[in-house]
């Protein structure tokens, strides 16, 4: 990152590729210590919060401007000093968008253990957005079978599988996304009941409306701003929110008000901001019931994959545009 950007979209030339050249093996004397390769790096909509000179206190640092961007990857052990890896094992977690990272005492990787499928997916449904719509769904949202389910930016990482496991429980899913391609893989390939694009829908309350004539039980929430001041007045009585994100706002220096907050209370409706990280304990658990589904064909994942780390910046940015069609990642090596 060459400089911080704290409002508008980004653009390439707020980052750069800088050379250097290290030897392939953990320095002398450093002790629990990895050095990985990098192969998949994920595009989160999280790191645009850390591309902003944060002031406040948040869940995340900003990033060291000057060098290089940390977030969520996939990556080999080439060698290592830790006791609990070896040379050869799969991780993922955090790690450096570069070719190879040095991790001192490493906090925020998994081993992988199942490698009998696509390791990108470890950047995606089987990583932390995967947590993230798990978590969200099942542990903040409470769902019962029969539930009307809304979910927004429904096409993406977290919201592909929100709608799956929705109907994997039997509930009505209902998801909008921005284009018409979108729309068509939220109710051909993901199996949503029903889809829209919002970026046609003048009156997005209306919208809802239309497709929730009896009203919401549960919105899956990422995207906040407008979207949700119109889901708020089509909520149900004891409807419950799991505030996911709001990548609407992430833009703005200072995030929009919003204006139908209060039917919170004559609906009594159950709002609940959540961060995956806080949940990881329960990883063992999700693989334990989404293996199985993927195996079985029950659950799909859509990816969009961009090539080579001078890709990345692009790749980043376009989340925020919406040119990403299921889970962005960034190829730097296959092996
Ligand atoms: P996506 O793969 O869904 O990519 C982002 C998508 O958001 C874009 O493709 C675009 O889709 C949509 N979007 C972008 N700008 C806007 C806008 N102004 N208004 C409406 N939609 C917009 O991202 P993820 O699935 O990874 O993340 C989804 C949400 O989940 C984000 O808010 C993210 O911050 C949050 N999140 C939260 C976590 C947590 O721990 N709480 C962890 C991981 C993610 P479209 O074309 O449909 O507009």
């Amino acid at each position: 990152l060459k400089k911080y950007v704290n409002e508008g979209l980004p653009k390439e030339s707020d980052m750069e590729i800088r050379e250097s050249s290290i030897q392939l093996k953990v320095p002398e004397g450093c002790k629990d210590s990895i050095l990985l390769k990098n192969l998949y790096l994920s595009c989160d909509p999280y790191m645009r919060n850390r591309m902003k000179k944060l002031e406040t206190s948040s869940y995340v640092d900003s990033f060291q401007t000057g060098s290089p961007i940390n977030g969520y990857g996939v990556a080999k052990v080439v060698d290592s000093t830790h006791p609990n890896y070896k040379k050869g094992d799969s991780v993922w977690g955090i790690t450096g968008w570069e070719e190879y990272s040095l991790i001192k005492a490493p906090a925020s990787l998994f081993k992988i253990e199942h490698t009998d499928v696509p390791l990108t997916y470890y950047t995606g449904l089987l990583g932390m957005p995967g947590m993230t719509a798990y978590t969200g769904f099942f542990e903040v949202c409470k769902p019962k079978k029969g539930d009307y389910v809304y979910v927004s930016a429904a096409s993406g990482a977290v919201g592909q599988l929100v709608g799956q496991f929705a109907k994997l429980l039997g509930c009505y899913v209902v998801g909008s996304a921005g284009s018409k391609d979108k729309v068509e893989l939220l109710t051909n390939k993901f199996g949503f009941d029903a889809a829209f694009n919002y970026k046609e829908e003048q009156d997005l309350g209306a919208a809802l409306k239309r497709y929730f004539p009896e009203g919401i039980d549960i919105y899956f929430e990422n995207v906040g701003g407008k979207m949700l001041d119109a889901v708020l007045l089509n909520m149900r009585i004891h409807g419950r929110i799991a505030a996911c994100g709001m990548i609407s706002q992430y833009n703005n220096e200072r995030p929009d008000p919003v204006h139908n907050l209060m039917y919170v209370v004559g609906k009594r409706i159950r709002m609940e901001g959540f961060i995956v990280s806080d949940s990881y304990h329960l990883y063992p658990k999700f693989l334990e019931l989404v293996i199985p589904f993927l195996k079985e064909g029950k659950i799909t994942y859509v990816e969009d994959t961009a090539e080579g780390l001078e890709s990345a910046p692009a790749a980043l940015i376009g989340l925020f545009t919406g040119r990403n069609v299921g889970k962005q990642l960034v190829v730097i090596s296959h092996d």
